[in-house]
């Protein structure tokens, strides 16, 4: 899911102020990133030093060009492959929509056309996006806030059904939020077109742009530029793969579209995930052998769990006859919903966080362990992840009641076994 996303109420994000502070603090850290961290220069762990530089050019007509042609490529070809219809969940109105999803072809055959037309035939040098990397960011920062501005205007129209939590009547969170539940245009879902296209698409295209950048100025590409590309890659593919699960999440289940999503997948996921990628440019590392089978080895370990986890509950709770679901001890609730207490699910209570995390760590392993910066990942998505294991406990302590003080003494830790 998006980056900046995972809603809520707004009064999580502390209502109006929070509002404010996330519109302007989120592309502040976009910049503050490249500041700290970009050429040759980058913030160290040790000597505690700090570099700031900003780029030669902050806009420009081609970043915008480029940023937009994009956009429109992945929207053309969303809409002109084939791609199946998937019904989402009931609304709250009553009724469902239609989704066409191709997401996996659409990366498929964008991803591909770049490989072939850099690395393959030498014909495009996708490498620019790597030299303009600043005035894509700008580009993006752009639209996403020009994207925000004319869906909070649309969510005026007649008849648009709105988000629970995007409806305050302050105008700020409510742009902040996103007002309406499912903007279209036609059969296109904006908002998941959003999630799961441009975006995440994006991120893996400009990691491709950072390798070949790194091809044309050292003549090859380093085992950490090809474990981060990688890595990233079947990441985005195993997302992509599994699109309809989007169906259920908050962010398309509750969540508005508003600027925390349009910023979180257009501008968040592509611009900071691609951090490691971009280091590895002006930094490139050889990974030993050893050091190398290690971060392979913690990057399985987090898929293992990860996929894991998330696998169980979801057979669990859709085919509970399946034989993976029999297996798995539970505990009865007055809710009614069973929860697991073996498995996974008996080591920690969000051991599936736990899994991506390590996953995470593992992207950022290859940039080596001189500087600060390239593990922006691993510390924001530690505190993402800890605040939202916070969130869903007590939302859980809610729905359960004491049921949710019995599982607890059967599952006590977090996230960490033993730890937390
Ligand atoms: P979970 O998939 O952990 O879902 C939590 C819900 O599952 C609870 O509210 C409860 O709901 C149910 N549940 C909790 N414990 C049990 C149990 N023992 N047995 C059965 N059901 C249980 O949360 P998320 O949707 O937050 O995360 C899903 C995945 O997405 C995670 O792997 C996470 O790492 C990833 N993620 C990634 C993000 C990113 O930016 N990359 C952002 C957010 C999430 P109920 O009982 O009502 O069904």
């Amino acid at each position: 899911g998006g980056g900046g996303g995972g809603g809520g109420g707004g009064k999580e994000f502390g209502g109006p102020l929070g509002a404010a502070a996330m519109v302007a603090g989120l592309p502040a850290v976009c910049v503050g990133l490249y500041a700290t961290c970009s050429g040759g220069a980058c913030a160290a762990l040790a000597p505690p030093a700090v570099p700031f530089a900003l780029p030669p050019a902050w806009v420009s007509l081609a970043g915008a060009g480029v940023w937009l042609s994009w956009l429109l490529a992945v929207l053309g070809l969303h809409l002109g492959l084939p791609g199946r219809n998937v019904r989402g969940v009931r609304l709250a109105g009553g009724g469902q929509l239609q989704y066409k999803m191709n997401a996996l072809a659409v990366y498929g055959v964008a991803l591909g056309s770049l490989f072939v037309l850099s690395f393959g035939l030498g014909a495009l040098d996708i490498g620019w996006a790597a030299d303009h990397f600043f005035e894509l960011q700008t580009a993006s920062i752009a639209f996403s806030l020009l994207l925000s501005l004319g869906l909070y205007l649309k969510s005026h129209a007649p008849g648009a059904v709105l988000a629970e939590h995007g409806n305050t009547g302050n105008a700020l969170e409510d742009f902040f939020m996103g007002r309406e539940l499912n903007p279209r245009i036609g059969r296109l879902d904006l908002k998941e077109f959003c999630e799961l296209y441009p975006g995440l698409i994006g991120w893996a295209g400009l990691n491709l742009a950072m390798a070949y950048r790194q091809y044309t100025q050292l003549g090859r590409v380093t085992n950490s530029m090809v474990l981060v590309n990688v890595f990233q890659a079947l990441y985005v593919a195993d997302a992509l793969w599994y699109e309809p699960a989007i169906l259920s999440t908050m962010d398309i289940t509750t969540d508005g579209f508003g600027f925390m999503l349009a910023f979180g997948d257009l501008t968040w996921v592509p611009i900071t995930y691609t951090l490691q990628a971009r280091y590895l440019v002006d930094h490139p590392q050889d990974l030993s052998p050893g050091y190398l089978a290690f971060v392979v080895a913690l990057k399985v370990l987090g898929y293992a769990i990860f996929r894991g986890a998330n696998g169980d509950k979801d057979k669990f709770r859709r085919e509970p006859d399946h034989p993976r679901a029999r297996r798995l001890k539970y505990m009865n609730t007055e809710r009614g919903t069973k929860l697991i207490i073996s498995g996974w699910w008996g080591l920690a209570r969000h051991i599936n966080y736990t899994g991506d995390w390590l996953m995470g760590l593992a992207w950022c392993l290859p940039c080596g362990i001189t500087h600060v910066v390239p593990y922006f990942y691993a510390i924001y998505f530690a505190c993402l992840l800890i605040h939202r294991d916070m969130r869903d406990n007590a939302a859980c302590r809610l729905k359960y009641g004491r049921d949710w003080d019995k599982y607890c003494a059967h599952v006590p830790y977090r996230l960490v076994p033993y730890v937390y």
